[in-house]
């Protein structure tokens, strides 16, 4: 049996991919559900929210980025500025994480729970 994801602000599972919003506070990833998020950004701590969720379609887009910038830097670049393709991969590691960490462990992408 796997462990369920939880919601940081209201404590209820999550249950769907689709209810999932995994965003970026102060450096650690926090599950959200999509709802409990939009209410996070209205409340004061919005200022520690990164108001552009890991796994959205943006998120998603910076990772493509952030590989293609490191593959880039790695080919064309020479000597130790090519310790800076490592940068590029931050976003990657970080999307990988959001997945590993919280989307492999919820079902489907339909809503079956009513929040
Ligand atoms: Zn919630």
């Amino acid at each position: 049996m796997q462990e369920g994801v939880y919601c940081r602000r209201c404590s209820r599972q999550i249950k769907t991919k689709d209810n999932l919003v995994v965003a970026g506070v102060l450096f650690v990833m926090v599950p959200y559900h999509k709802e409990c998020f939009a209410k996070e950004l209205r409340g004061p701590a919005v200022l520690f929210i990164n108001n552009q969720p890991i796994n959205s379609w943006v998120g998603n887009l910076l990772t493509l980025l952030g590989l293609l910038l490191f593959a880039g830097v790695l080919l064309f670049v020479e000597g130790l500025a090519k310790w800076l393709s490592l940068l590029f991969l931050l976003p990657v590691i970080y999307r990988l994480l959001a997945y590993y960490l919280f989307e492999r462990r919820l079902s489907g992408k339909y809503n079956t729970d009513n929040y």
